[in-house]
């Protein structure tokens, strides 16, 4: 069976065709496309990008992502670790605001400074 996905590692968006059985990708041009496609086949992967609760800082919520992306079954759960974590400001640019989250080997960041 054929497969269509647009890989989604830099702007380009090739449209990208991988045959389920032997994993022969076409489409791509570059070689991070057929990496892209087999990977969001057998273990799809996603950077999480939120906001978490703030206290002193200009507004209540402050900007974080995962500082490599993630298995894509543990959005949820990241999501709702999420929700429930508060900082205090001052908090700068790329501070850990969870390290490891759920074992996966990325830590939370902040976006900004706040
Ligand atoms: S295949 Fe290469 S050029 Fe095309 S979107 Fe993916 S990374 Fe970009």
């Amino acid at each position: 069976m054929i497969k269509e996905m647009v890989c989604i590692v830099c702007p380009m968006g090739c449209h990208l065709k991988i045959d389920t059985e032997s994993l022969n990708v076409t489409g791509n041009t570059c070689p991070r496309g057929p990496v892209y496609a087999k990977e969001e086949l057998t273990a799809p992967k996603r950077v999480i990008t939120s906001t978490v609760r703030i206290v002193g800082g200009v507004h209540n919520r402050l900007p974080v992502k995962t500082d490599m992306s993630i298995p894509k079954e543990l959005n949820f759960e990241c999501m709702k670790l999420l929700n429930n974590i508060e900082v205090k400001s001052p908090i700068k640019h790329g501070e850990i605001i969870i390290e490891n989250i759920l074992g996966t080997g990325a830590n939370i960041v902040a976006c900004r400074d706040m």
